[in-house]
């Protein structure tokens, strides 16, 4: 089964032509509430549509949009690499709305047009299930509504939502993850309820992207500090279009100054790195290293592990030359483990 397996790509992205298509999953009162206040968008400023790296120009429409139809994620992303499986992680604008009630709506709703429009039409479509995380009940109710259904193979929210995801309010969220074998996939965007930056908001868009490995590096320390990861010693977290040089120097870090102070968090008992090591994956596009002078195998070594990076191609944002997904200069060995052998140890829901 698994020598058959040519790629699993972990990042891609389908877009919504606008809220209308969630209607047919709305009661009454909330197509109502759509329609008379014409509700038409949730597009998050985290992936501007007209911004280059949304997506690649040839893979847009006439119309100038990408990734609405399956046609174009089978030519452009299945049939194009040769891929045996992709994981939708749609990234609609969900964890925007302030009402916690229409959050819980929208993500059921969202996750059914998933289910119905994507996953039941190609067998190699796998997805995140999009959680409602301004409330942790809703998101709980909605790994369990989902649950028995083995083509959503992990739990999806920004980085940066309104707290950070290693406190006390979210393990309910991570009890029901480890309980279902689902990781908690952590997307690059923002609910807004925060500057992307810790000095305050920013002026220009590339601020706003460069900007969000800062919020991955305090969920990550959250995580850990928190002590999540020895609650719930199943539970694996990805981190999906976060870059991946970030995390080395921030562990070494983070190890450096636990070393001085982990009388303030006994729970965490071991290194930082260890607990990465075992817990955190991260998706290997955007590849933000210089090309032919850091080479993936040489991040690897500053990982101490050869399991952390999942093959993805992010599509349809543009973060690589051509259809260069890995960067030049990856081993063949290597290459194999991005591609098949990590993506099924992450995530346990393709065994099946
Ligand atoms: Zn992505």
């Amino acid at each position: 089964m698994t020598s058959k397996i040519n790629a699993i790509d972990c990042d891609v992205h389908v877009n919504l032509p606008g809220t209308h298509v969630l209607l047919p999953w709305l009661d009454d009162y909330w197509r109502n509430t759509v329609t008379d206040r014409e509700i038409s968008s949730l597009e998050s400023i985290s992936y501007p549509p007209n911004a280059p790296l949304s997506a690649r120009p040839d893979w847009k429409n006439a119309q100038g949009q990408a990734a609405m139809d399956l046609a174009s994620v089978r030519r452009d992303v299945l049939d194009r690499w040769n891929t045996s499986i992709a994981i939708i992680n749609c990234i609609y604008g969900v964890h925007l709305v302030f009402n916690i009630d229409m959050a819980r709506v929208f993500a059921r709703a969202l996750n059914s047009w998933i289910a119905s429009e994507w996953l039941d039409r190609d067998p190699r479509l796998r997805a995140s299930i999009v959680l409602p995380m301004q409330h942790p009940d809703f998101a709980v109710e909605e790994i369990e509504f989902w649950a028995h259904d083995k083509r959503f193979v992990q739990v999806l929210m920004p980085c940066m939502g309104e707290a950070p995801l290693g406190q006390r309010r979210y393990w309910p969220v991570w009890a029901a993850c480890e309980k279902h074998g689902l990781p908690i996939g952590v997307h690059a965007g923002s609910a807004h309820r925060h500057p992307p930056t810790s000095i305050g908001w920013t002026s220009w868009y590339v601020e706003d992207y460069s900007a969000q490995s800062l919020g991955f590096q305090s969920q990550l320390a959250s995580l850990i500090t928190e002590g999540v990861f020895q609650q719930f010693p199943k539970l694996k977290a990805v981190f999906i279009e976060s870059g991946v040089t970030w995390m080395p120097a921030h562990l070494w870090r983070l190890a450096k100054f636990w070393r001085g102070v982990r009388n303030e968090v006994p729970w965490v008992d071991r290194p930082p790195f260890e607990i990465a090591r075992d817990h955190v994956r991260l998706t290997a596009q955007p590849f933000d290293a210089p090309e032919g002078v850091v080479t993936m195998d040489r991040i690897c070594e500053h990982f101490g592990s050869d399991e952390m990076l999942l093959y993805a191609s992010d599509y349809p944002h543009w973060q690589f030359e051509g259809d260069a997904v890995l960067p030049a200069g990856v081993s063949p060995g290597l290459r194999r483990k991005l591609m098949v052998d990590n993506p099924l140890a992450t995530y346990p829901r393709l065994a099946g």
